[in-house]
């Protein structure tokens, strides 16, 4: 992980931030390796610009810390110190401090009271600009985790049928992501007029026969890599006309964005592809949301890929590419594929068919 804090110490050395606090979370383990429990007992990694990064553990996490192999300085507190105290005393006369993203707001507070000569700034960006390309270790694992999300979709017509529940086929999904995931994220089961809301995730409706069925579902790998992939399922029946026409829009829409996705093009560029083509149809105000998010150690990262990211996407980015159209009190689609830029072009990694699958 070495070469990780050391480039975020670089970057924070160019953007004028003498120190970065790092407190649990997806920064922590990307810059250490450590996915330390979100306790109520302070562990933050003091990174400082120039000089060598101390974790700050309380007593009690210490093996938990060594163990994970951090390569940093391990520091710990007792009982009754005063964690604030320590940080300070290794932040020493630094005057601009980068805060990670998401600190809670009392540390952030008990920092500025230990601190009172610094500037908190926040360094969210140090981090996520390092995280938003992925190295080859990282993609493989993002591949991998394309593969176990695209085996519980490739199983979908074991439980998915008219007569059940959406919770009952989603108890079913969940199992079936922890046989090759570590943890399930999400399932979204959103049958008949469900499929309207976007993150609908499960209720105890029904699927009746003839019901298209939108199904959102990820988890995270033993590696720590997020999976997450859209499909959509017609449970019985036959496709009701409406339905068939929006969604050979959205099909167009979606492959439309996946051919155009690639290094040296903006996130939102992607976005408008596909939003023209759902807008000259007709239905630009049934996709109300942008096309997709990055995704890493977390499921939603950047880059965001939507209206007004001039961002140019370059090899190693990942993100996904999930245009949707919703029609209230009906039903919704969506499409959804994780995909990493490549040197050249764009590695799509979820591959299970992506027209209406009848079950
Ligand atoms: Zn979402
Ligand atoms: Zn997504
Ligand atoms: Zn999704």
């Amino acid at each position: 992980m070495g070469s990780r804090w050391q480039k975020a110490q670089e970057l924070s050395a160019a953007r004028g931030i003498d120190a970065l606090l790092i407190t649990p979370g997806a920064d922590l383990r990307y810059l250490t390796g450590y996915e330390a429990l979100p306790l109520e007992r302070l562990t933050c990694l003091v990174l400082p610009s120039e000089g060598d990064p101390t974790l700050v553990v309380p007593a009690l996490e210490r093996a938990a810390a060594v163990a994970s192999g951090v390569d940093v300085t391990v520091a710990s507190w007792n009982e009754t110190d005063d964690p604030f105290a320590l940080v300070a005393s290794l932040v020493g006369d630094a005057a601009t401090i980068g805060i990670d993203d998401h600190m809670w707001a009392a540390r952030v507070f008990a920092l500025g009271a230990a601190l009172p000569g610094a500037d908190q700034v926040l360094g969210g960006s140090i981090v996520s600009e390092l995280r938003i390309r992925k190295d080859a270790d990282e993609a493989q694992a993002l591949r991998e985790a394309g593969v176990f999300i695209d085996r519980v979709h490739e199983r979908m017509g074991e439980w998915l049928r008219p007569g059940r529940t959406e919770r009952e086929v989603g108890t079913d999904i969940a199992a079936a992501i922890l046989v090759e995931h570590a943890t399930c994220d999400f399932v979204i089961v959103g049958s008949g007029p469900n499929g309207a809301s976007p993150h609908h995730e499960l209720s105890d409706r029904v699927i009746q026969e003839g019901d298209p069925v939108l199904v959102d579902i990820g988890g995270t790998t033993p590696a720590g890599y997020c999976s997450d992939s859209t499909r959509n399922y017609l449970a019985g029946g036959s496709v009701p006309a409406e339905y068939a026409e929006f969604y050979a829009v959205l099909e167009t829409a979606q492959t439309a964005q996946r051919e155009h996705a690639r290094p040296g093009v903006t996130a939102e560029s992607v976005d408008a592809v596909g939003r023209h083509i759902i807008a000259d149809a007709g239905y630009g105000d049934l996709f109300m949301h942008r096309t997709g998010h990055g995704i890493g150690q977390e499921t939603h990262e950047e880059p965001y890929i939507v209206a007004g990211n001039d961002l140019v996407l370059t090899e190693g980015m990942a993100f996904s590419i999930e245009p949707g159209i919703y029609v209230e009190g009906h039903f919704g689609a969506r499409i959804e594929d994780i995909a990493i830029c490549t040197a050249d072009g764009l590695e799509v990694l979820n591959n299970t068919p992506r027209e209406l699958v009848i079950l």
